[in-house]
């Protein structure tokens, strides 16, 4: 499988609810609660589930845009949860995001050329001329023009400001790049082009990829191999042609129901999700899906089941395995 550039175990994040005139803490919700993964290097990780599973609170935390609870984050061999602010500093040259709203993520105020120039000065990369010439080289490597530099955001259309999007998380030549819904605000008609580009890239760059998405049919195109999230916790991971093709735990089957397969020979029994997402704050109790789940056994209502590789490379949380 090659060698690792990210290990992550244990995972936690709790954020504090608070209430009362005097603001107390009166719970937490588990957003990720004890999740570990690898990631190889060259490869790309898929990340699915619902909005409120905690992937997204994955990526950050990997990012230490956000602090975890509990856990460690091993990067190139290094521990680090623990950095110092200027080691830190350091390292986020090797890990970049990409943002779902590309609109968002962009100074409005800023040219092309600024905002990508940015990660530059930050990083203390280059003198002014050098800087110039790589903005113009990136905005080229997207498959943007050179003319573009000295445009805003908002002359741009959605497809070209996630291309302005990579580009900025491209500039300080980083190793991991965390896509979190990179395509999900776009129209279908351009998300398969930025696939694409985001595929050639990793080729042109080795590149690894954590590719977040709610949508299994999106990351299907891009992912190696696949973690899908429920309630803050994975509950079954294994390589993309295996997930897809025999998924284990009834939520991946639940959610792949939902995706058109073009290949008759692979089509799933449909299971269809019943009833919402619990709250966060609340999960049931033994296995979080036994609510949703039509396979429900007594044993699912009172204890959690592990997170353990059932076939080679293929992890699954469920009772039945
Ligand atoms: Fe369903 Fe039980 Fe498996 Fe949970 S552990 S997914 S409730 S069968």
């Amino acid at each position: 499988m090659g060698e690792p550039l990210l290990q992550v175990n244990g995972l936690k994040k709790y954020f504090p609810i608070t209430g009362g005139v005097f603001s107390k803490e009166i719970g937490e919700v588990k957003a990720v609660d004890d999740v570990s993964f690898t990631v190889y290097k060259g490869e790309t990780l898929g990340i699915v589930g619902e909005s409120g599973c905690g992937k997204s609170t994955t990526g950050r935390m990997i990012l230490r845009l956000l602090e975890p609870t509990e856990g460690s984050i091993i990067f190139e061999g290094q521990e680090i949860t623990r950095l110092s602010k200027s080691a830190l500093r350091k390292m986020r040259r090797d890990m970049q995001m990409i943002f779902q709203d590309p609109f968002a993520s962009l100074n409005p105020r800023h040219t092309v050329e600024k905002i990508l120039e940015e990660p530059l000065i930050v990083h203390g990369i280059g003198s002014k001329q050098e800087r110039k010439k790589r903005v113009q080289e990136m905005l080229e490597v997207v498959g943007l023009g050179r003319y573009h530099a000295k445009r805003y955001p908002h002359q741009f259309s959605g497809g070209q400001r996630q291309r302005i999007g990579i580009a900025r998380a491209l500039m300080t030549h980083p190793k991991l790049i965390i896509a979190d819904e990179p395509v999900s605000a776009l129209d279908v008609s351009i998300q398969a082009q930025v696939l694409n580009l985001l595929e050639d890239l990793q080729k042109e760059f080795g590149l690894t990829y954590i590719f977040i998405a709610h949508d299994l049919g999106v990351v299907r195109h891009i992912s190696d191999r696949v973690g899908v999230m429920y309630l803050g916790r994975l509950v079954e991971l294994a390589d993309s042609d295996t997930l897809y093709q025999s998924p284990k735990h009834p939520y991946t089957k639940a959610l792949l129901s939902a995706v058109p397969i073009p290949d008759p020979e692979h089509q799933q029994e449909r299971q269809l999700l019943a009833g919402d997402l619990p709250s966060p704050a609340n999960p049931p109790k033994g296995c979080a899906f036994h609510t949703r789940c039509s396979a429900c056994m007594d044993i699912c209502k009172t204890t959690r089941p592990e997170f353990k590789e059932v076939e080679q490379g293929h992890y699954v949380a469920c009772h039945l395995y």
